[in-house]
This record gives C-alpha cells, structure tokens and sequence, in this order.
C-alpha cells in the first residue's frame, strides 16, 4: 500500500546555510491495514517522515507511492484531494475544535470526503465511532469538558471519520499519563483495525510500542525494512544488499 524508495529530506534554515539532512532512507514498505511503530529519539525526523507521507512536506529526493500513486508528484491541490480521502492523522496534541462538540468535530472531518452521504447518515457515522473509542456518553461535550485521553480518542474517532486507508499517528500519547497512554495506544489500534485502516505510528516511548505488530528503529529503517521485504524478520538480513550499505551511510551521518 505505502511505498517509500530512496527518500531524501534536508532542510535549509537560512539562505547560505548548509543544508542539513534530516532523513536518508533507502527503502520502506507497508501493506494494507499493516500496523508499524516507527520509534526514535526527538529530532529523529518522525514527523518530517509523517509529514511527507501526508504530503504536507515536500520530499527532497525519493519517490512515495501510496496503493500505486506517487504523491510526489502530486499538484496541491490533488494533495488535499489525496489526504482527505485517504490519510487520517492524529496529533500529540490533539488538535480538535474547540467551540464545536464532539460530535461536531467528527462531522467536520467529513465534510470534504463524503459527500454522497447525507448529513444524518454522517451523523449516524459519526456517533458510531465515537462509541467505538467508548465515547458514546459524551457526544455533546466540547473539549474543554474532556479529559486529555478523552480528547485523544475524539481525534482517532475523526481521523477514521473518512474510511481512510492509513492512519498516521505522531506521538498520539505523549501528552497523557501512562494509564491513559496505554489505554488510547490500545484504542487506537483496536480502531483502525474495526475501520480497516492501516497504522503508522511514530513514538519515543518504546516500552508502550512493543505490543504493536512491527516496531521499526527510524535509524536502522533501511535495514529493517529490508529485512522485513526479503522475510527473515527485523534485526535479520542486516549486512546484505543495498539497504544495508545506505542505512550505515545515514548511520554515520548521525541522523535517522
Ligand atoms: P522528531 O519528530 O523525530 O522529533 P522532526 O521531524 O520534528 O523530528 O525534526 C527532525 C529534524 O529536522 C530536527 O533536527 C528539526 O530541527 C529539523 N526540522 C524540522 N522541521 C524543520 C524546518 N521546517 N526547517 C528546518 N529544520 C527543520
Ligand atoms: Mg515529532
């Protein structure tokens, strides 16, 4: 479904400046309701990643294809097109309306995408999957009336709201303590496999990640997903092919 080949992203933060890599990977791949953590330390580039498989951010170098279309090469406005039908994202912090309920901040999500459905059809929708996240008893509360880790599952249920085919979750518990964590963790993959999405999530805290299908150093990315595309496992194959020759050229770059 997801596609990365030999992506490339550096950053300029002035005119003159030297251009600093921030994302060197040779090759990545996931399918259809996959669900991956991607893990690494502040600064790693997790977000810079999510971001350009969103089409948020421009790719330096590199091609991405998503069910066989290349983002990179997409227009804007075909990008906007591309990720409302197709890319749900939550955010760390949540990101929700806050003068609109929470049913209301589910509904907004599908104003761009469902078109076809009529508004108590999407309502229907709406309320369902806000059950799902155990929310059904709190459908006309505004944010500033939830808990964090009730925020947190407002926004999965809007992120599914679309049917998307890939969910991206930057540090989706970060905010919140760890019983809240390890519930809204749990949560979110329960959801996007009900939903049929995949899930990319990106995270530090790698003890909470460990329960999830595929977990992926962001450093040793080429390697692993090398690994993983030739069947031996992560942490196999390491050593052999092109992947493994870039993923210590990024290595040494100290970035990754
Ligand atoms: P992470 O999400 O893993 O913490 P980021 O993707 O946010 O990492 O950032 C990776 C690196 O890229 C950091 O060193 C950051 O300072 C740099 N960076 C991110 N966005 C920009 C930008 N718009 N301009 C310049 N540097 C950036
Ligand atoms: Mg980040």
């Amino acid at each position: 479904m997801l596609h990365i080949e030999g992506l490339v992203k550096t950053y300029q933060a002035a005119a003159g400046a030297l251009p600093v890599p921030v994302l060197d990977m040779d090759s990545f791949y996931m399918g259809e309701q996959e669900q991956v953590a991607l893990i690494g330390p502040s600064g790693s580039g997790k977000s810079t990643l999510l971001n350009i498989i969103a089409g948020i951010v421009r790719p330096t170098a590199g091609t991405i294809t998503f069910r066989g279309h290349h983002i990179e090469r997409l227009t804007e406005p075909q990008l906007d097109r591309f990720r409302a039908q197709h890319i749900g994202y939550v955010f760390q912090s949540y990101n929700l309306l806050p003068g609109f309920t929470a049913l209301e901040n589910v509904l907004v999500a599908m104003r761009f995408s469902m078109m076809a459905a009529s508004s108590a059809e999407q309502k229907q929708r709406a309320a369902e999957l806000l059950s799902q996240v155990g929310l059904e008893h709190r459908l006309q509360h505004k944010p500033s009336q939830l808990s964090g880790g009730e925020q947190q599952r407002v926004s999965i249920a809007r992120a599914l709201a679309n049917r998307p085919a890939l969910v991206l979750a930057d540090e989706p518990t970060a905010s919140l303590d760890s019983a809240n964590a390890e519930k809204v963790f749990r949560l979110l993959g329960d959801a996007c496999r009900a939903n049929g999405a995949a899930l990319l999530l990106c995270s530090h805290d790698v003890e909470l990640v460990r329960q999830l299908g595929r977990v992926v150093p962001l450093r040793e990315l080429t390697a692993a997903a090398f690994a993983v595309t030739a069947g031996v496992g992560v942490g196999g194959g390491v050593g052999v092919g092109a992947g493994a020759s870039r993923s210590s050229v990024s290595d040494s770059r100290e970035v990754g």
